[in-house]
């Protein structure tokens, strides 16, 4: 590893490190990516889980970040049907909040922003008789229905990184950038990994995609002067028990202009989120109090049955590293991201500001249309049609559940839709010549199984706690009891000494 030379560093594996190290090795540049924790253990992991235009940016007049995610929505829709997937939103109607003529305007923008879409189209609803209206108080009696997308949102990390690296990139996770030193032709990096060890690799260009920390990272391993200061903006969301049989999500509008989601994920529902400036480490971030509160208020202005601290069974919380434009209130802050080329001090450096999860391709895209020439590579842009995500090659997964059954009829049903819909077409390489629930291996309780997901995890998606399998890579975390989780974690520290026994 020491002494190794890339065309690119790109440090951060989260969405937009992992997007742009896909499109940069696909456009044939050599490309290593370096994680400090695991890929998406930070901001990538903590969202709203939404692929979406952000209905409440029009009002902010921000139609061009609209129509430039929703169009995105399209895209990601077909590259990766298996972790993506559409969504109903319902918007109760309150008319001195917003009038519905407001409304009507800004869904019918919506509908039409981002071009040909294949959602459906918004609709004013009735709540009586509606599915949507049943656990909604009884003041509510009309709203609207529009459309938006869901994504499993640390997989879509993991699935860009698991493309790039079947391309030919390199990727080091729990392994920090310690130092970076710049000269004019290239960039000496020092890498440390979890397990203190170190070593230096060379690069002719680097890429700051360290989210919450682009700026520490230029100001204290890159030591480069800049102008640049981002606004770290907390958003926390809880979890409850399921609080609604259907498959629609709530947009609740709050009295201080500020919106919070419902949205089913089947036995729970998730509710956020908060803006609240953050002003310690990036890293350490937590719900409060207040924030539960706030979210709490938010339901119980809506639903009949009232739920409080005591119903949340999880919560997480995330910082948006938004670029400062010395906006007061933190929901107005722009979403929209900054790429910054900076070629004038030395080799190529470029920077990432802010973003969504929903324009990661677009940033990655303009990011390596920029970058590329500066390295002497020509090759176009590539990401936008036609290439997958790593098990995304079926865009029916409901037809794919249905196979799978008929090939494994011993897995039962909300498991086949679980790997679907986690895996897609790679579901069946975890599930390869099994005959029987017997030959998955060990069963840690839900339906993970060690032979089978685990140790698919461990190989092919740089899994290695029971933390990165239950919270990041299946979502499991909620299903599976303390000695349970425990068991995985026995499991993986064991599979892990006899990795490292048949490397010696
Ligand atoms: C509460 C909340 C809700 C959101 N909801 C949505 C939503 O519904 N839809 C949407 O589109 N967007 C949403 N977003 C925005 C989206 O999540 C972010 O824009 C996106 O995840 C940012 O990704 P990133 O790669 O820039 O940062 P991160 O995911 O934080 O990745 C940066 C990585 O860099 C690593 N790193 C830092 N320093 C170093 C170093 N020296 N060496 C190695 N690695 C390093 C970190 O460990 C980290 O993993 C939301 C954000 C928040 C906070």
């Amino acid at each position: 590893m020491s002494g190794d030379t890339y065309d690119l560093i790109v440090i951060g594996g989260g969405i937009n490190g992992a997007g742009i190290a896909r499109d940069a090795v696909g456009r044939g540049l050599s490309v290593l990516l370096v994680e400090a924790d695991d890929l998406a253990s930070h901001t990538s992991s903590s969202s709203t889980k939404l692929i979406h235009g952000g209905l409440r940016y029009l009002e902010q007049y921000e139609f061009k970040l609209v129509a430039k995610a929703l169009s995105e929505r399209e895209v990601l829709l077909k590259m990766a049907p298996h972790i993506i997937w559409p969504m109903r939103f319902v918007l109760p109607h309150q008319k001195h909040l917003r009038p519905a003529w407001m409304i009507r305007t800004g869904l019918f923008l919506y509908d039409h922003l981002g071009g040909k879409q294949t959602l459906a189209n918004s609709h004013g609803i009735k709540f009586s008789g509606h599915p949507a209206g049943a656990p909604l108080k009884a003041a509510f009696t009309k709203g609207f229905v529009y459309s938006d997308a869901w994504v499993q949102d640390a997989r879509l990390v993991v699935l860009n990184c698991m493309d790039a690296a079947d391309r030919g990139a390199r990727i080091m996770t729990r392994t920090r950038a310690e130092t970076a030193t710049r000269s004019s032709d290239g960039w000496q990096v020092t890498l440390k990994t979890c397990d203190g060890e170190t070593s230096e690799v060379r690069a002719r260009g680097l890429v700051n995609a360290a989210g919450p920390w682009a700026v520490r990272f230029l100001d204290d391993i890159a030591s480069q002067n800049h102008p640049y200061a981002l606004r770290l903006i907390k958003g926390s969301h809880i979890v409850v028990e399921r609080l609604f049989a259907h498959d629609y999500a709530y947009i609740f509008q709050q009295p201080d202009g500020r919106i919070v989601f419902a949205i089913p994920e089947r036995d729970f529902t998730l509710i956020g989120t908060t803006d609240v400036e953050h002003q310690g480490a990036p890293g350490k971030v937590a719900i409060d109090a207040d924030e539960i509160a706030y979210l709490c208020e938010a339901i119980n202005r809506y639903f009949e049955r009232p739920i409080g601290p005591e119903d949340v069974v999880w919560s997480y919380s995330g910082v948006r590293p938004l670029l400062d434009d010395h906006e007061d209130n933190a929901s107005e802050i722009t979403r929209d991201y900054r790429i910054q080329l900076d070629t004038a001090g030395g080799a190529p450096l470029l920077n990432v500001f802010g973003g969504k999860l929903t324009t990661y391709r677009r940033l990655a895209e303009d990011a390596v249309d920029q970058l590329a020439p500066a390295l002497g590579h020509r090759e176009k842009a590539w990401t936008h049609s036609g290439h997958p995500l790593p098990g995304g090659d079926d865009a029916n997964p409901q037809q794919l559940v249905a196979s799978l059954q008929s090939r494994y009829p011993f897995v039962p049903s909300p498991m086949a839709t679980r790997l679907v819909f986690n895996y897609g077409t790679r579901a069946l390489t975890i599930l390869g010549q099994a005959e029987r629930l017997d030959d998955l291996g060990e069963h840690f309780g839900a339906d993970l199984y060690a032979a089978a997901e685990v140790d698919y995890l461990r190989a092919h998606e740089w899994a290695r706690t029971a933390e990165d399998i239950l919270w990041r890579r299946t979502k499991l975390v909620l299903r599976l009891d303390d000695s349970e989780q425990r068991r995985l974690a026995d499991y993986l520290a064991a599979s892990a000494a006899n990795t490292e026994e048949e490397k010696a």
